[in-house]
């Protein structure tokens, strides 16, 4: 057994970064300036869309696209079960009512087919979420979208180098959302970001997120000359600072090499556990890249004498972190109890949210590390085999 705790989502920081940081300190220019301006660019560029706004976080970005959306109480978004809480959060910060529809079980996205049997007179919104880094089947969601007159904003905290079908995910709905925090695919500690090729959205996002000013701070106090600024939107205090962008403008440059290391660890995953008791992830679906977020099993519960929660502990016990993506939101005391959700509305999530177990896949592990995660699996899986 290993003798020190393999962390869970453990991010790799190097040097170039913290060199950035060292001279942004220096600089005196810590909050928005600069370097948060050439991050904007950078990943703009990446992704292929005419906007991006860094963010202190992805749940800011969620909120400022509902915000944008225009949603207010009364209208409805439809999105998976199977996310974060921060998707369907943001939602309800607008006073408007998630809706959920259930997922694929093999893709574990959320599934068209359920989509179109939500959408009432009140819709607005789809949030698909590309879990795990998995593409959502875009085209019938945006013939959905098309049909019905909904906003598409695609959670894509996951997804950063995910495509389909020759299209950048954060670049097929109407607005994007990414997250760098800690365990993320790059990272800035804290941090998103909101990319669009819509003006009218562009234009809400960046004034909503900072206070509703109608000019950004750093230009005010820059040396063309002090501006009034005007307040048009009670807005929010949602900026990026310079010190987070130092990381993400290095660790965007690295996102290639930090995907080609995550590739290798998911193979030697698939290939150590394909004869197991546990589901492993389903192939990436024809004509799309997977963004190898998480790597996530299923555990065949049928095939063991304990459940997914024992497997965990037990996995901790021999010193590996693991996470789990997700307990099904609907399941969760607010949800539930808010919109009358039973258990078993959406079964395809419950079946997941019961089995689910996310293994390190960060491309800080070494190699022992990763033989440790299967070793120990192995050893967890064979004691609790029926
Ligand atoms: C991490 C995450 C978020 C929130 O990201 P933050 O940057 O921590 O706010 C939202 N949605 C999903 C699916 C996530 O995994």
């Amino acid at each position: 057994m290993r003798d020190s705790f393999l962390v869970f989502g453990s991010p790799i920081i190097e040097e170039p970064e913290i060199q950035e940081v060292v001279e942004c300190l220096r600089s005196g220019w810590i909050s928005t300036g600069p370097r948060v301006g050439k991050f904007q660019e950078l990943f703009k560029a990446y992704i292929g869309t005419k906007y991006a706004f860094a963010l202190n976080s992805c749940t800011a970005g969620l909120h400022l696209s509902m915000i944008a959306a225009g949603l207010k109480p009364g209208d409805e978004v439809i999105t998976t079960p199977m996310t974060f809480a921060a998707t369907a959060n943001s939602v309800v910060h607008t006073g408007a009512t998630p809706v959920f529809a259930d997922v694929d079980r093999t893709t574990m996205n959320i599934d068209p087919k359920e989509i179109e049997k939500k959408i009432t007179e009140k819709t607005r919104a789809i949030i698909p979420v590309h879990l795990c880094g998995r593409p959502c089947d875009m085209d019938p969601i945006m013939d959905i979208a098309r049909r019905h007159k909904l906003l598409v904003i695609e959670d894509a905290a996951h997804a950063i180098e995910a495509v389909y079908k020759g299209k950048k995910i954060g670049a097929i709905g109407d607005i994007g959302v990414f997250s760098f925090y800690v365990t993320k695919n790059i990272v800035t500690g804290e941090g998103g970001m909101v990319t669009t090729s819509v003006e009218e959205y562009a234009e809400k996002i960046e004034t909503y997120g900072l206070h509703g000013m109608s000019r950004g701070a750093w230009k005010r106090f820059s040396d063309e000359g002090y501006k009034h600024y005007q307040i048009v939107f009670p807005g929010f205090k949602y900026n990026m600072m310079d010190i987070q962008a130092a990381m993400g403008i290095h660790q965007l440059g690295r996102i290639n090499a930090y995907y080609s290391r995550r590739q290798e660890i998911w193979k030697r995953y698939d290939e150590a556990f394909k004869n197991f008791p546990v589901e492993i992830p389903a192939p990436a679906e024809p004509d799309t890249k997977h963004a190898l977020h998480l790597y996530t099993i299923l555990v065949k519960l049928e095939d063991l004498t304990c459940d997914r929660d024992a497997i965990q502990q037990a996995l901790h016990k021999e010193n590996i972190g693991t996470g789990i993506h997700y307990i099904a939101l609907h399941t969760h005391p607010y949800y539930r109890d808010t919109y009358g959700y039973t258990s078993d509305d959406f079964p395809h999530a419950l079946y997941i949210s019961d089995r689910t177990i996310s293994l390190p896949l960060s491309a800080k592990l070494t190699d022992q590390d990763v033989q440790d995660v299967i070793d120990a699996v192995t050893r967890v899986l064979n004691r609790y085999a029926k």
